[in-house]
């Protein structure tokens, strides 16, 4: 859980235990879901796309002009081969697990566009600078350099190469959809909110919306504990001097927070300008605060 010192004034009464208010957009400037792509900004037909991609629609490879995979496709195959030796225990051993493993990726992947790709969705990635690894070469040197001539990739190689690297991300699946609703004449966003995914008031409601940026409290001469995990909210009262809210973080009463005192003032003093963040055991500079709580504060 983050912790953090704030210099407020002294007579700063923000409620303890409360997000402050400058940092929470009142509703009056919040826009309202739209209901008819659910917030989501797609058409009907963008949105059925994406749950083709994802294999969360009902999709065959020939339908996009693909061929099915097995499990003795090489790339899944050795997708699967790798899964097995490195967690033989979970997975067991030898070519039968292979299988195993091999016919679960093909069922899981033959349902997904975003495994069968055709020439039409390649050229619109490769047009939308998303192949590099396929398009172009990288040296230290010059970074990044088109091959020369240029070349397209096959359907087969970008298949190919996504079970390899597991390529593809949600901008890919964006341009492929994009493409193929230019091609086939579908609408992008949803009509009722411009692909927005927000209903607005009107203009101004819309520009109060855009223009909402957080407010820090008040800086003053005075020291309070935040914690940082929500937006960000006062945990204890404000103290005039950094030792009085040392004191105060190892009081006994603080329970599960409480903190030696030494531990108290080096974090005061070591991090009251920033955020300190430790989770799991893992503490950034500074903070031996973090480390002594083990991750639990
Ligand atoms: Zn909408």
């Amino acid at each position: 859980m983050g912790r953090e010192i704030k210099r407020v004034p002294l007579d700063f009464d923000a409620p303890i235990g409360k997000v402050w208010t400058g940092y929470v957009m009142p509703d009056e400037h919040c826009g309202q879901r739209c209901g008819t792509c659910e917030g989501g900004g797609y058409s009907q037909a963008a949105k059925r796309l994406h749950d083709l991609w994802y294999g969360n629609a009902p999709f065959r490879p020939e339908d996009n002009g693909s061929v099915p995979l097995t499990p003795e496709t090489p790339a899944v195959w050795a997708f699967a081969e790798r899964n097995v030796t490195r967690s033989p225990d979970y997975y067991g051993q030898g070519e039968h697990a292979i299988r195993r493993e091999a016919q679960r990726f093909t069922d899981m992947w033959n349902r997904q566009w975003s495994q069968h790709l055709n020439e039409a969705d390649v050229a619109a990635l490769v047009e939308a600078g998303r192949l590099y690894d396929l398009t172009h070469t990288w040296t230290r040197d010059s970074g990044w350099q088109p091959i020369d001539p240029p070349v397209m990739p096959t359907p087969e190689q970008v298949n190919e190469w996504n079970i390899r690297t597991l390529g593809h991300d949600a901008i890919n699946a964006s341009v492929v959809v994009r493409a193929r609703c230019e091609r086939d004449g579908l609408e992008l966003l949803c009509p009722d909110c411009d692909g927005e995914g927000s209903l607005w008031r009107g203009e101004q409601h819309k520009a109060a919306h855009e223009a909402w940026t957080r407010t820090e409290p008040p800086s003053g001469e005075g020291w309070q504990l935040w914690e940082t995990v929500s937006e960000g909210s006062p945990m204890s009262p404000v103290f005039a001097t950094a030792d009085e809210l040392a004191s105060w973080m190892s009081d006994p009463e603080r329970g599960r927070d409480w903190v030696p005192g030494d531990v108290a003032a080096k974090f005061i003093a070591d991090g009251w300008a920033a955020t300190l963040v430790g989770s799991g055991g893992d503490v950034m500079s500074g903070v031996e605060f973090m480390g002594t709580r083990g991750g639990d504060v």
